[in-house]
């Protein structure tokens, strides 16, 4: 098994795209599973109220399981609510539950309502370390997406290869632009990655063209396939890593794993 170099500081992922089903959340259980299983130590930061991730990584979240709800709209520190993952020894969770579909009203009125999750991070890394936190967004821009925008200090896009795929990304870049000038200086996109690619396709090599074109530096140059594999591990509460580590899914969310960790941050 490869070793990969550890980051020196926590790299803290917000995985975005307001389009819903291009593989955000796919993306960041399976890149989280990927890290931990190279020795990485990893959390999965949920934030959205369906609780897809946590599903994935097989953690509890049913109603009335403390959650990044308690985190966001109440005081309750993350260390209470991080659940650690059955499937690796460095993987853990902060779980999201239905609650979470409230938060979104909820936090109009409060105070430093963009900044809440940034804050109970950094406490909560006052007393821990890990080496990647990726959050999971919602498919929208409210105040949930927002927070996780100033929690980060990377953007990951994922841009499945299908028709319409670059539409909303120029409005997601302004976001970004808009964020990174106002509430979190230190964000930046640093990495895209083509997801649901069905090489048979030309659509698909016209879509990875284009957005290799616009994005040169941030794009991996690992790709990852449309696989049933990928899709079938979540009902089972896994990574597809863990449920069929050979697969062409499994194998490529492991090489896009191992292309960040050595790429590195981004200047
Ligand atoms: P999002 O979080 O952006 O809404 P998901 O990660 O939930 O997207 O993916 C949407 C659907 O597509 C899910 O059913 C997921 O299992 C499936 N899916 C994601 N990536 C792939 C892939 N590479 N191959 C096949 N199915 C995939
Ligand atoms: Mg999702």
């Amino acid at each position: 098994q490869q070793v990969l170099p550890l980051p020196s500081r926590t790299r803290i992922f917000t995985i975005s795209n307001q389009k819903g089903g291009v593989g955000k959340t796919t993306t960041v259980v399976n890149l989280a599973s990927a890290l931990a299983k190279y020795g990485a130590r990893v959390l999965v930061i949920d934030l959205d109220p369906q609780g897809n991730a946590s599903t994935a990584v097989g953690v509890e979240h049913r109603e009335g399981t403390p959650s990044v709800y308690d985190v966001i709209v109440g005081e309750t520190p993350m260390e209470d609510v991080v659940q650690s993952s059955p499937e690796s020894d460095g993987l853990f969770c902060v779980p999201a539950t239905i609650d979470l579909a409230g938060a979104e009203i909820e936090l109009v009125s409060m105070v430093a309502r963009e900044q809440r999750l940034a804050r109970a991070l950094q406490e909560y890394l006052e007393r821990t370390d890990f080496d990647y936190i990726f959050i999971d967004c919602p498919p929208s821009l409210g105040l949930l997406t927002i927070n996780a925008f100033v929690a980060a200090n990377e953007v990951l896009i994922p841009i499945q290869c299908e028709y319409y795929a670059l539409e909303g990304l120029s409005q997601l870049l302004k976001n970004i632009k808009l964020i990174e000038k106002h509430l979190n200086p230190k964000l930046k996109l640093s990495t895209i990655l083509l997801t649901m690619y069905d090489s048979r396709t030309n659509l698909a090599h016209q879509v990875a063209d284009d957005v290799r074109e616009h994005f040169p530096k941030e794009t991996l140059a690992t790709v990852i396939p449309r696989s049933v594999r990928i899709s079938e591990a979540p009902s089972y509460g896994q990574s597809v890593i863990a449920y069929d580590y050979g697969s062409s899914g499994s194998l490529a969310y492991l090489e896009a794993a191992v292309e960040i960790a050595r790429r590195g941050v981004p200047r």
